[in-house]
């Protein structure tokens, strides 16, 4: 049996410099490790036995309708423009509008190889399979915009990487994998009708009330501030936000070496590969705003006279900063329970800030542990607390439900780096309870759940992860 998705695929009647037709490569033994039932009903695909959706979401049976390609784009890696890159391991097999009414791309990653693959395998092992898995759901829980996970299956296939390891596949679900890079390789080539088609396209897709090309700008810069500031708001780094990996839809993309930080730091970097620290946390806005700039550099040349653009990309260029900062003084109010605006409120923020790096305290447990009274023991020095704890309770007095608001920003779970190590070994040597267990716990992050309290706590000194990897 086939397994039916009701495709309505768009991207696929693109002029053909967009992509390159590509199947994806059968494996050995497809065996369906994780389905996300709930997502899959929203996209309409029917219910079907553990045999189908392993062939089909393993590569090896393509459901009815799917047109696979594999999609062309470039991109600045780490601050470094590469003119041509894609989809080296991923397929587009096609586009869903699902029972909500919204379009969405299904997409295979670690499929096999494609005319994009440099000198990649076109693979995936199952460690960064699960990690996106549960880290991508974990966000959509946690309220931030974020690709979905449909399905993990293991290849029954050898990856070589630091060692022989375990393949899988992911099927990743998204807005549009429409990336800042994709605007770049046309701009790069000069092909302008290619870059008009590809802003119309957008438009319709994701902004359809966006005029011309500076009005995409503005509403990908929207979207990319709301976006920043929310990770910001709940420490995480993604750790490579090159522009391939800055998707226009505002949809956080590509779960390489990112991490959710325990002990507060605003430098902190964990991927292996940011020797300098270009993706730190606190770079962030900055970085969102640098790749902002690629996009309006890119968008600039379908104009007749660029110069005509110039002035208006601009000035939207110019107002992320201010735009990321508010957007981010609004979040880390409600974490305080803020939500009134007081003048002191910045200073009452980065003071609490500062005392977290100074006493090396864990920023989740920090600030839900603020509604419950004992965020104190969060510091290596306790007592350094106190003055700006009098301070916030001064401030409280001018609102009404602080509680309900911190309830609602402040998380009680993230995935912490230490448990989805723990959930990777055990899973590649074949036990796959403590992946479904974070599944589980993370689905209601805001919620006290007594059965899952073990999973508040950092990680002791010999579980702490210091470096991520890309795991390509
Ligand atoms: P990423 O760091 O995952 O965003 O990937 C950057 C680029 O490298 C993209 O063009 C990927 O498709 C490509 N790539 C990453 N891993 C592999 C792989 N194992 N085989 C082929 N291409 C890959
Ligand atoms: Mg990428």
């Amino acid at each position: 049996m086939t397994l039916h998705i009701p495709f309505d695929n768009t991207y696929a009647q693109l002029p053909s410099q967009f992509y390159t037709r590509q199947s994806p490569t059968a494996v050995a033994a497809p065996r369906l490790l994780a389905f996300n039932a709930d997502l899959a009903a929203t996209l309409g695909i029917p219910p079907a036995d553990e045999a189908e959706l392993a062939a089909a979401f393993g590569g090896n049976q393509l459901p009815d309708g799917a047109e696979p390609l594999a999609q062309l784009y470039a991109g600045h890696q780490f601050g470094t423009f590469n003119p041509q890159l894609g989809d080296g391991r991923a397929v587009l097999l096609g586009e869903v509008v699902g029972t909500d009414g919204i379009r969405r791309d299904i997409q295979l990653k670690g499929s096999g190889p494609t005319p994009y693959s440099r000198n990649g395998d076109g693979r995936a092992w199952l460690g960064p399979v699960l990690r996106e898995y549960v880290v991508s759901e974990a966000m959509h829980a946690l309220g931030i915009p974020t690709t979905r996970a449909l399905a993990a299956v293991e290849t029954g296939e050898t990856i070589w990487r630091e060692g022989a390891l375990p393949g899988a596949v992911l099927t990743r679900v998204a807005l549009s994998h429409l990336r800042v890079g994709t605007f770049q390789v046309f701009a790069a080539r000069g092909e302008t009708a290619a870059l008009k088609t590809l802003t119309d396209y957008a438009i319709a897709r994701h902004y359809p009330h966006a005029r011309g090309p500076m009005g995409l700008l503005r509403c990908a810069r929207d979207a990319q501030a709301e976006l920043i500031a929310a990770w910001m708001g709940v420490g995480f780094i993604h750790g490579v936000m090159n522009t391939d990996n800055s998707a226009i839809s505002g949809e956080t993309i590509d779960y390489g070496p990112c991490a959710f930080m325990d002990v507060f730091h605003p430098n902190r970097v964990f991927s292996s590969i940011d020797r300098a620290g270009r993706y730190a946390f606190s770079n962030q806005p900055e970085i969102a705003v640098w790749n902002l700039a690629q996009l309006a550099t890119a968008l600039i040349q379908q104009y007749d006279d660029p110069n005509e653009a110039v002035d208006e990309a601009t000035e939207i260029v110019h107002a992320m900063p201010a735009q990321i900062e508010a957007a981010w003084l609004s979040r880390f109010r409600a974490k305080l329970g803020l939500s009134t605006e007081g003048a002191d409120d910045l200073e009452l923020i980065t003071d609490l800030m500062g005392l977290m790096t100074d006493g090396q305290a864990d920023f989740t447990n920090t600030f839900r542990s603020l509604m419950d009274g004992d965020a104190r023991d969060q510091f290596l020095e306790p007592s350094v607390f106190d003055s700006w704890h009098l301070r916030w309770s001064k401030r409280l007095e001018a609102e009404v439900q602080p509680q309900a608001v911190m309830a609602r920003a402040n998380p009680v779970l993230i995935p912490r780096n230490h448990q989805i190590e723990h959930m990777i070994a055990a899973a590649v040597a074949g036990d796959l309870a403590p992946f479904e267990r974070l599944m589980a716990a993370l689905a209601r992050p805001y919620e006290p759940q007594p059965s899952f309290e073990d999973l508040r706590r950092p990680p002791s000194e010999g579980e702490v992860v210091q470096a991520t990897f890309c795991g390509t």
